[in-house]
This record gives structure tokens, C-alpha cells and sequence, in this order.
């Protein structure tokens, strides 16, 4: 089974809050700076749509998603 995972880089993140707007069951963002938080890092196919979608509005890239190889093992 295919399985993708985030990863946020939280010195790149600049608090803009775009991915917790976008996938709110994926992420957060801290009370205290605004930075990023990353709740779930293995999203369900249901929330996957989404996690994608916020990794391509967030304005520093700080959100990177790493899909397994096709074929791969
Ligand atoms: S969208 Fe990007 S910059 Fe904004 S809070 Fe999320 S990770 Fe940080």
C-alpha cells in the first residue's frame, strides 16, 4: 500500500497559516509562534487531497510530501 509522508520544515515556515486553512486535520499552527504543526504525518487517503494542496499554497515551501516509488518495494 502506497503511503505518503509529510515532512515541515519549521525554520522555512513563516506562519502565513495557509496549510491549516487548507487541510485543518493535518495541520496546526502553535499558539505561541504561528509556525506550522504537523498533526498527522501519514494522512488517510481521505485527507490526502488536501495535504497536497496545502503543500502547494504554502508561500515558503516549507511542506514537502514524499510519495513512494511506483514499482518500488
Ligand atoms: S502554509 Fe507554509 S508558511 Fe504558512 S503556516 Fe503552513 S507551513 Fe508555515
Amino acid at each position: 500500500m502506497r503511503t505518503t509522508r509529510l515532512h515541515v520544515d519549521r525554520e522555512r515556515c513563516i506562519g502565513a497559516g495557509m496549510c491549516a486553512l487548507t487541510a485543518p486535520e493535518v495541520f496546526d499552527q502553535d499558539d505561541e509562534d504561528g509556525r506550522v504543526l504537523l498533526l498527522n504525518p501519514e494522512p488517510p487517503a481521505a485527507q490526502r487531497a488536501a495535504a497536497q494542496m496545502a503543500a502547494g499554497v504554502c508561500p515558503s515551501g516549507a511542506i514537502t510530501l514524499h510519495e513512494p516509488e511506483l514499482g518500488g518495494s
